[in-house]
């Protein structure tokens, strides 16, 4: 048996760098699993015709399809391979161009076709014959992960039926190759590839190039979940879980900006706890922060999951209605909370003993502005703490 030739290293190498570059670029999932696809099926990269990644869930549990590269059928491969050809466009160009090639529509094809294939991640998967013909991919991939081995076959073929209202033909995996995603032991990952409209036979040499994009891509997965859960971290409060001020004024940003594109308005709701000075010198601060992290739980569970609820600081919170409420839907959300948490009981203290007070803004798209619903609402608050609190009061039309 011969080793690989120089040109295949040095062909191996040069597809690394440039898939390493590619992935440096970038902190975002998607395009990782966009790079690392795309060097699969690429022809400067391993050229397979197709190539599928599925990803394990936070707890390990399962294995869910998350993205595919390839064409959607046998036509769709043929125009495809045809237009790269006229255009010749490389590896490297192509990997430049994830924004524009991620939103023509039939890049999502492939993916939707296998999207909903989940495979639980169990010990001892039932065992496969090499010359089985329409095996469940699902049993395929349950295997790669007990074994944490990479596999290849050009004689065992997979299929994954269609869900029931798509009424399309089912996917049929042929000369398929299928290799872990690892870090340490654990499996965040499957990928499969195969060659099911060239038929051409998965080699050694496929698979050492296979091997090597999979562990690069064990690692840039990684990275960017990390990078997700650090950016969840920093834009969440610690004490009660909902969003920090920090991230409620660069939100409240955006939403202002899309309110005004859209030409709606948008309402602002001020929330702060009455007396809580009293309720911590009386119970104890611990008691305060159980009210505190009770009355985020109950705001977080009543308002619709498109609004935006924080802490804006102490026992202050914000609710931004961003579905643009009108002033009267907007005083039925306040007054629907101020009632729940008065009659809720938060901190285990008797019912009516925690009340809140709420100022409440509402803007028009032409008048919409940071300072202006926020000093509003800010306003209306006071004037609520001034009535006797426990209320709401609506900021006066502008
Ligand atoms: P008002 O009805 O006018 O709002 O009265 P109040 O007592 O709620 O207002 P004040 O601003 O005087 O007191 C707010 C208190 O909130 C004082 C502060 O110690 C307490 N506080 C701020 N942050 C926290 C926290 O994280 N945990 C606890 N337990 N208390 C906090
Ligand atoms: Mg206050
Ligand atoms: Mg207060």
């Amino acid at each position: 048996m011969t080793g690989p030739s120089t040109e295949q290293l040095l062909k191996e190498l040069g597809l690394q760098l440039t898939v390493t570059r590619a992935m440096l670029g970038t902190l975002e999932l998607d395009q990782i699993l966009f790079i690392i696809l795309s060097g699969i099926t690429h022809g400067d990269g391993l050229g397979f015709n197709r190539a599928f990644l599925f990803l394990a869930d936070e707890e390990g549990r399962e294995l869910r399809a998350s993205t595919a590269v390839g064409p959607a059928d046998e036509a769709e491969a043929h125009r495809i391979w045809e237009a790269m050809k006229a255009q010749a466009l490389d590896l490297h160009s192509l990997l430049g161009r994830y924004e524009a090639t991620a939103r023509e529509p039939q890049t999502r094809l492939l993916t939707q076709k296998i999207s909903g294939c989940v495979v639980p991640l169990t010990a001892q998967p039932p065992p496969l014959g090499d010359n089985e013909q329409d095996v469940p991919v699902q049993a395929l991939i349950a295997r790669c992960a007990a074994t944490r081995a990479p596999f290849h076959s050009s004689s065992l073929r997979a299929m994954y039926p269609p869900l029931d209202d798509t009424g399309g033909e089912p996917l049929e995996f042929d000369h398929l190759a299928v290799v872990p995603l690892l870090l340490n032991d654990t499996v965040l990952g499957v990928i499969l590839a195969d060659n099911v409209f060239t038929d051409r036979v998965v080699d050694t040499q496929d698979m050492r190039a296979l091997n090597m994009l999979a562990n690069l891509a064990a690692i840039s997965i990684e990275k960017a979940r990390l990078h997700a859960r650090l950016k969840e971290m920093a834009a969440l409060d610690g004490l009660t879980g909902v969003f920090n001020r920090r991230h409620y004024e660069m939100r409240l940003d955006q939403e202002i900006g899309r309110a005004k594109r859209n030409g709606r308005g948008m309402s602002l709701l001020m929330l702060d706890v009455d007396h809580f000075k009293q309720c911590n010198d009386s119970h104890g601060h611990e008691c305060g922060d159980k009210v505190l992290k009770d009355l985020a739980g109950l705001l977080r569970q009543r308002v619709r999951a498109e609004d935006l609820v924080a802490r804006y600081g102490g026992e202050e919170f914000v609710v931004l209605l961003t579905g643009g409420a009108s002033a009267d839907e907007a005083s039925k959300v306040a007054e629907k909370l101020r009632a729940e948490v008065a009659g809720a009981g938060l901190g285990g203290r008797p019912k009516g003993e925690i009340t809140v007070s709420i100022g409440v803004a509402c803007l028009p798209s032409e008048q919409l502005e940071h300072a202006a619903l926020f000093n509003r609402a800010d306003q209306a608050l006071y004037q609520a703490k001034q009535q006797g609190r426990n209320r709401v009061v609506m900021a006066p039309n502008p």
